[in-house]
């Protein structure tokens, strides 16, 4: 809302009424209307009325309201938290208002606006929850209209689940820690086991739930996600990633973690870099392990951010190893790996009917030894070749290759930051791949794609690689397209 908008000329409040006596003067249906409002809480009712019609008598009968059987006078009212003049004359009601608010009472009279201090909203009623619909008597049927809809949104069962809130609201304030284990367990409350099986009728089971859930959040055992980042554009990120970031106690990142993904995080979460930037010291696998197990040992929610998936030249496997051992659960959560980027990019098919059936997700450090890695011989039986962390050793891998037997002319598609508006797009052969390893203008992340697959991809965008090919990369620096 913002500073112009409308002023309430009524402020809604809810008045405590249990126990307490509320007065409803009159004989006819205003006064029966109000009856009937009011015993949907449990305020004492007490209808001061001497000649009332059958259906008011009626009601004050089945309902056990107090009836007083006399005309109006003062001391009726005395000690009441409302009063209702519901008695249809003018000058009658006028006396009520008036000694009512002498009295220090708030009243409300039907139909008269001027003799009120306060007027009846339209109310879905799931006690203890309860939604009023005020108009400020502007239009009660708008009020009902508005009514109806949010009745109809809600379900039934929201009233027991509020009131089984109620009797878990002293535990969870003394067992769980303010802040988000407490959060995170009234969330749980209020849409998972325990309102699903209220909602199926079933309170015992719900009541069930509620402990196993008070439990389970009180054992305050953190909880690391490994979660992927995605390829670098921050909205090529899961859902499921950004739920649990904005959840997160404390973020763990990677260097080539975009930091608008970062920032999705709690305002108030930890925020700690643990790869290397500019400059900056990285820590060691065993240092980002130790961190993750001291992170989840305090209770905290951790996510482990990673580019692309976690799984794919993550080193997760060993993070995942360090967790379990420690006893700390953690789950994984996939992202798009950089080679899912690089062919959407080159609009490359990865699998191509007739072409390529099968794909190999590699880096070329493992080319040092003297045998040839089997993906090598894939990529000869015609797997589409994906080259993480490449650039380096871009040479190796295509002297590998064509020595293996690839024809030197199989196509290749390299992208710099792949999904990223700063991405940069070469295509060439496998001949070309080697100038790759003498570009200092490649400062970003570089994805390297080989297999004749890649031959069906969109190089609209990009440019040849062989404009780097064989030239010294002395007289070739900074001259890029
Ligand atoms: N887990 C990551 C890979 C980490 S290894 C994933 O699934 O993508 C780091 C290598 O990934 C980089 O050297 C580069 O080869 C590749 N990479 C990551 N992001 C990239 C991007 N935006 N563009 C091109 N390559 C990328």
């Amino acid at each position: 809302m913002t500073e112009d908008a409308p002023r309430l000329n009524a402020f809604p409040i809810f008045m405590r009424a249990q126990g307490r006596t509320v007065v409803v003067i009159g004989d006819g249906d205003e006064a029966l209307a109000k009856a009937r409002l009011l015993a949907q809480s449990s305020a004492l009712l007490r209808v001061v009325t001497a000649r009332p019609t059958p259906a008011l008598l009626s009601w004050i009968e089945a309902n056990d309201a107090e009836h007083v059987r006399a005309p109006y006078a003062p001391d009726q009212i005395e000690g009441a938290v409302m009063v209702f003049a519901a008695t249809g004359i003018e000058a009658l009601d006028h006396r009520i208002s008036n000694d009512a608010r002498a009295a220090g009472i708030p009243v409300n009279a039907v139909d008269r606006p001027d003799l009120c201090d306060f007027f009846t909203p339209a109310i879905v009623n799931r006690a203890p929850l309860a939604i009023a619909i005020g108009t400020e008597g502007a239009g009660p049927v708008l009020a009902q209209i508005v009514r109806a809809r949010i009745d109809r949104l809600l379900s039934p069962s929201l009233g027991p689940l509020a009131t089984l809130a109620n009797t878990f609201r002293d535990a969870a304030e003394r067992l769980l820690p303010k802040g988000s284990p407490r959060r995170r367990f009234w969330n749980e409350f209020f849409t998972g086991a325990p309102a699903r099986a209220l909602e199926a009728g079933n309170a015992a089971s719900a009541r069930q739930a509620a402990t196993e859930l008070l439990a389970r959040s009180t054992a305050t055992r953190g909880h690391v996600a490994l979660v992927g980042a995605g390829p670098g554009a921050e909205d090529l990120l899961t859902l499921r990633a950004q739920r649990l970031l904005m959840d997160a106690d404390a973020i763990v990142f990677d260097a080539l973690v975009p930091d608008a993904v970062v920032a999705m995080g709690r305002r108030d979460a930890e925020r700690l870099p643990v790869g290397k930037r500019k400059g900056c010291h990285s820590k060691s696998q065993a240092e980002i392990n130790a961190l993750l197990i001291d992170l989840g040992r305090s209770g905290k929610r951790v996510v482990r951010l990673k580019s692309g998936d976690p799984l794919v030249f993550g080193r997760a496997g060993e993070e995942m190893a360090a967790l379990r051992d420690a006893g700390v659960s953690y789950e994984v959560v996939p992202g798009v790996t950089a080679a899912f980027a690089a062919a959407a990019d080159f609009e490359l098919p990865l699998t191509l009917r007739g072409v390529s059936s099968s794909m190999v997700f590699t880096t070329g450090h493992d080319l040092k030894g003297g045998t040839l890695p089997d993906w090598a011989s894939l990529a000869i039986s015609g797997a589409t070749v994906a080259v993480y962390m490449g650039r380096s050793v871009a040479a190796d891998v295509a002297a590998r290759l064509i020595d293996a037997g690839l024809p030197s002319d199989t196509a290749v598609a390299v992208v710099e930051n792949a999904s990223l508006p700063t991405r940069r797009r070469f295509h060439g052969t496998l001949a070309d791949l080697p100038s790759l390893e003498s570009r200092a203008d490649l400062t970003g992340p570089v994805m390297t794609v080989i297999g004749d697959a890649v031959a069906g991809a969109n190089f609209e965008h990009s440019t040849p690689l062989a404009a780097h090919r064989q030239v010294a990369p002395a007289e070739h620096q900074g001259t890029d397209a």
